[in-house]
């Protein structure tokens, strides 16, 4: 299709950020005021795109169509796209004869390179093209040692964001009064990209968990703030308490922001000086995920290689895909390993606490290199996400920065009597174990810790 524009029109290309408030690519394309074209492009094609897993397909469905009504509701309309990311795009600019295009950075390798690629042919080509910071507080490039270099522990990182300015404040979502213009552009149809599960359909406990989109993502905000913040430092590490925020999915997506979030707690904290630390301890978590994106950004290997070079030598084992399956379903017989299994295959999260102890079980117990964790994780949590997964495997194997050593190997039984000591958690998911239905331990947890220990020692 040829140019049809005889006035400036706006591409705002949407990617992981599915909202309409604090959008700085859409604010900025409001501020113009031309026609807009609001694009989303499911890329699985470009070289190097790591396809999204199942659970994030079954969110990002439901993401896009809330996205879409949000839209709706203030006179926009969101066309869908597949394919190679920058065929698609510069297709959609030539079928609209467009003058900008406006996106939030993202910070992958091979995203990074297709963005760079799309910018300096559509300048070349004579149009405005602007990139905006809207999925991190504190870009990488921005935040550097005194010698210049970038953070491989998470303590001094987190310091250094803390003294950096205050975030900026979120923006408005645009509204129906703003007179916005679509302009109208071939879409693809939703449905058709099949990305819900049918044959099984095994989302019936996402459905039940979730509500996908920037509306589900505020109301789970703002519950946290007003019913759980004043618990979080106590009841953070309790798998069985809804004690934490349960936003990483919506930040995954950008269905809600960090500044959003942020700034949400800092003005609770002020109001509310009994949530204070509750509202301090979050913060830090939020920039465990922006110290994930510093390292994926400095070191983009770290999705696939070991940071720590030794781990290279480790003589990982090599279970049957019988073995592998009893982990991955819950059937270890290890009672608080099999309960996170399962909350994870049923609601498409599982709790922190009980994730690090599924990883040092497969990990360390089984001696199962990470990246295979990493890749059932990579299909099973909503929040799968390129940097924390990677990061937080790495964490727990001992191989990653600033990571746990590796002789720290995680007792699932004193996890349980400890973070889970009435057993509500283990009873949800797993309430047949102590009976003869439940399987005997897969692995003996001291062998197996002294068989890890010895065969560290070999690497050292
Ligand atoms: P809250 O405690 O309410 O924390 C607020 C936010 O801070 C979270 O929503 C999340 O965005 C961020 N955050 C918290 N902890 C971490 C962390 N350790 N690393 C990075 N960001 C963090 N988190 C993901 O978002 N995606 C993943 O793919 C992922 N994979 C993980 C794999 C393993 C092996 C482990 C041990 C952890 C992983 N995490 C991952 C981190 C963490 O488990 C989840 O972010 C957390 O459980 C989300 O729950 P919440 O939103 O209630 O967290």
């Amino acid at each position: 299709m040829g140019r049809v524009s005889e006035r400036a029109t706006s591409v705002v290309w949407f990617r992981e950020d599915l909202r309409v408030a604090d959008n700085p690519a859409l604010h900025e394309a409001v501020r113009r005021g031309d026609p807009i074209v609001c694009l989303y492009v499911l890329d699985d094609e470009s070289p190097g795109i790591r396809p999204i897993g199942g659970a994030a397909r079954w969110w990002l469905h439901h993401s896009l169509e809330a996205l879409g009504e949000r839209l709706r509701e203030v006179g926009l309309t969101l066309t869908l796209r597949r394919g190679p990311a920058r065929e698609v795009v510069q297709s959609v600019v030539d079928e609209v004869g467009a003058t900008r295009v406006l996106w939030n950075r993202r910070y992958g390798e091979i995203e990074r390179g297709i963005d760079g690629d799309l910018k300096a042919g559509l300048r070349k080509a004579g149009l405005e093209v602007e990139s905006f910071q809207g999925s991190l507080i504190a870009e990488p490039w921005t935040v550097l040692t005194g010698q210049g270099g970038w953070y491989k522990v998470f303590t001094p990182f987190y310091r250094a964001v803390l003294a950096k300015q205050t975030p900026r404040h979120p923006l408005p979502a645009p509204t129906k009064d703003d007179g916005l213009h679509h302009r109208e552009v071939r879409s693809d149809a939703l449905g058709d990209w099949a990305l819900l599960p049918t044959k099984p359909d095994w989302a019936g406990g996402l459905r039940e968990r979730w509500r996908p989109g920037e509306a589900g993502a505020a109301e789970r905000m703002e519950t946290f703030l007003t019913e759980r913040v004043s618990h979080y430092v106590a009841e953070q590490d309790l798998p069985g308490e809804e004690g934490t925020s349960m936003l990483s999915p919506h930040l995954r997506w950008g269905e809600i922001s960090p500044f959003q979030f942020w700034h949400a707690l800092d003005g609770h904290r002020a109001r509310a000086s009994k949530d204070a630390e509750g509202a301090a301890a979050v913060l830090r978590q939020l920039i465990w995920r922006e110290f994930s994106y510093h390292l994926l950004y400095h070191l983009p290997s770290i999705t696939t290689e070991n940071m720590r070079s030794e781990f290279d030598r480790f003589p990982w084992a090599e279970l049957t895909d019988a073995e592998l399956q009893q982990w991955q379903q819950g059937e270890t017989g290890i009672p608080l390993v099999d309960a996170g299994m399962r909350e994870l295959w049923q609601t498409g999260v599982m709790h922190n606490r009980v994730r690090m102890v599924v990883a040092s079980f497969l990990v360390k117990n089984l001696r199962v290199d990470w990246r295979v964790g990493e890749a059932w994780f990579w299909d099973t949590l909503v929040d799968a996400d390129p940097a924390a997964n990677a990061l937080n495997w790495q964490w727990v194997a001992g191989s990653g920065p600033d990571a746990a050593p590796y002789f720290r190997i995680f007792n699932p039984e004193l996890q349980a009597s400890k973070f889970d000591k009435h057993g509500s958690y283990v009873n949800r998911y797993v309430p047949e174990a102590g009976t003869p239905a439940y399987p005997e331990p897969m692995v003996d947890l001291k062998e197996s810790r002294r068989a890890a220990l010895d065969a560290y020692a070999t690497v050292r």
